[in-house]
């Protein structure tokens, strides 16, 4: 418990789910606009020290059911804080909001959602400034190298939005210090398990070239974590010698991903989708996701409110993509990540990207190869699978170069990352297995008396 905070706080609470039914409210979120998350490290005269403001409607003005704006903004101060650890800091906000009862905060940046309980509401919590004092006593006792902090929370609309563009700006200035790096420069990568709270067998190996799929932590976040708390949910990982540089293994990377999934998983390939892709936590900025019919890839990103051009929206390839498995073809991915050379590299790269909507196009534009824009297709001009293959043709596309080679005699009917099967009272899971098939007959069950089938 914190003193004056209603409901518990802790470790237990992380990884709470709260169902549309239990919520109060949210903030953020994909129905809202603008809403953003922001740490900045001032100089201490700039920073007012244990203070929590709300600039707007608190919880208790706004009606159950809202969904509002809004801005966090935490200011830090301490002789040995750098600029280098904003980032780290500010992904804290995901770990200690999570730790109240009753509160789910989920994504980062840009893209926060969080969602207060019916029940919590109930107890009490019906003031940010309860957040502001849990997130005051977290960091300052988690983290004692920041002496003065102070949280303002801005709920009024027009703040919200106003205050954005500095946000993102402090983001781009960020990712764009760590560009430039390769990975075969350094000999020791980073990885994250913050959230394993959500995927327990998930974590993140950060690399020069392939970020955070949160696209919150980049190589130099991770290197500046690991030194500012070296007990920390972010530490280094010494990447080994190198097996397949196309792939990208590393025998420091299975043996960790061994190690931190308790087994579970051996072996990582950072730069492909298939075969032992990076797990995928359910923070991942987008999705990369395979289109059997046309050989290529199609990436969705989190505010993308339609379906994609295979039918499918976000949130329904979100559940097969999420939950630290690893899945062929469905693939967590951040968007910074998209801009890097090492992207996909061992599944043919932009080669065999074909759909992506144009928010993301116009977004990445300037770090895409020449002609890659003009030759994928976006949503206008691909809805539907039979689209997507006439654009590719008459874009002169690389993948349908693939369509007229050889099918393999057998190729998986289905890929999953662990499948049940109830048989005999006994519980099977196949895990990773690839299911072959000469015939597949799908039949509709009639809800039976108990609503489960007859
Ligand atoms: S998505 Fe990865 S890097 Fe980001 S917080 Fe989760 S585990 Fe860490």
């Amino acid at each position: 418990m914190i003193e004056g905070v209603p409901v518990d706080v802790g470790l237990a609470n992380e990884g709470e789910r709260i169902r549309k039914q239990e919520m109060r409210l949210e903030f953020g979120g994909p129905g809202v606009g603008a809403k953003w998350e922001l740490v900045r490290v001032r100089p201490p005269e700039a920073v007012e020290h244990d203070t929590v403001r709300v600039v707007g409607p608190d919880i208790r003005d706004l009606p159950e059911g809202a969904r509002h704006p809004l801005g966090i903004l935490i200011d830090v101060a301490g002789p040995a804080l750098e600029e280098d650890f904003e980032g780290i800091i500010e992904r804290r906000i995901h770990e200690y909001t999570n730790y109240v009862e009753g509160l789910m905060h989920l994504n980062q940046r840009y893209d926060i959602w969080i969602r207060l309980s019916k029940k919590a509401f109930a107890a009490g919590f019906d003031t940010l400034e309860y957040l502001g004092r849990v997130l005051l006593s977290l960091f300052r006792s988690e983290l004692p190298i920041i002496e003065a902090m102070q949280v303002t929370f801005f709920t009024d609309p027009a703040e919200v939005e106003a205050r954005l563009p500095e946000a993102l700006s402090r983001f781009e200035a960020r990712d764009a210090r760590a560009r430039g790096l390769s990975d075969e420069e350094v000999d020791t990568f980073y990885g994250c398990a913050l959230c394993q709270s959500f995927a327990p067998r998930h974590i993140c190996v950060i690399t020069p070239e392939r970020y955070a799929n949160c696209g919150a932590i980049s190589w130099f976040d991770g290197r500046a974590a690991a030194r500012m708390d070296p007990k920390g949910p972010i530490f280094a990982l010494e990447k080994g010698t190198c097996i397949d540089p196309t792939n990208g293994e590393f025998e420091g990377v299975n043996a960790s991903a061994k190690e931190r999934s308790m087994g579970e998983i051996d072996r990582v390939w950072l730069y492909s989708a298939f075969g032992h892709p990076h797990t995928s936590c359910g923070c991942f900025e987008g999705i990369a996701f395979y289109i059997p019919e046309v050989e290529g890839f199609g990436i969705v990103h989190r505010g993308y409110r339609d379906t994609t051009v295979n039918g499918l929206a976000f949130s329904t390839m979100a559940d097969s993509t999420a939950g630290g498995r690893q899945v062929d073809g469905f693939h967590g991915v951040s968007l910074e990540y998209l801009k890097s050379r090492k992207f996909l590299q061992a599944d043919g790269g932009w080669d065999r990207v074909v759909w992506v909507p144009a928010e993301i196009l116009d977004r990445i534009a300037p770090f895409l190869p020449e002609g890659v824009r003009e030759r994928t297709a976006n949503e206008q001009d691909a809805g539907t699978i039979e689209e997507l293959r006439a654009f590719l043709e008459q874009h002169d596309h690389p993948v349908v170069g693939r369509w007229m080679e050889e099918v393999p005699a057998a190729r998986p009917l289905a890929t999953v990352g662990s499948l049940p099967l109830e048989v005999g009272g006994y519980r099977v899971i196949l895990k990773n297995a690839r299911i072959y098939a000469d015939r597949v007959i799908i039949l509709r069950e009639e809800p039976g008396p108990t609503g489960r089938g007859p």
